[in-house]
């Protein structure tokens, strides 16, 4: 299981390599704004507890999901 703090980097290199786009209106996220909360089914933080990762869009202010953009990214990697 992939931690908060591995996602929260690999999702600030992806949106400075501007490799994601908001799933709500397909822009590029071309700008890192992450927030989190804590929620059972997160990703584990620091402190042992589990935290929801998201990253707001810039243009519409939808809260993409951590798992949603990892997603995209593995896709990438894999050529389609
Ligand atoms: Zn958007």
């Amino acid at each position: 299981m992939i931690t908060l703090g591995e996602a929260y980097t690999i999702l600030k290199h992806a949106v400075r390599d501007r490799k994601l786009r908001c799933v709500a209106c397909h822009r590029v996220l071309d700008e890192f704004k992450a927030e989190w909360y804590p929620h059972p089914d997160g990703l584990p933080g620091p402190d042992g507890k589990r935290y929801w990762l998201y990253l707001v869009c810039p243009h519409c202010q939808y809260q993409n999901a951590w798992w949603k953009l990892l997603k995209q990214l593995e896709r990438e990697s894999h050529g389609h």
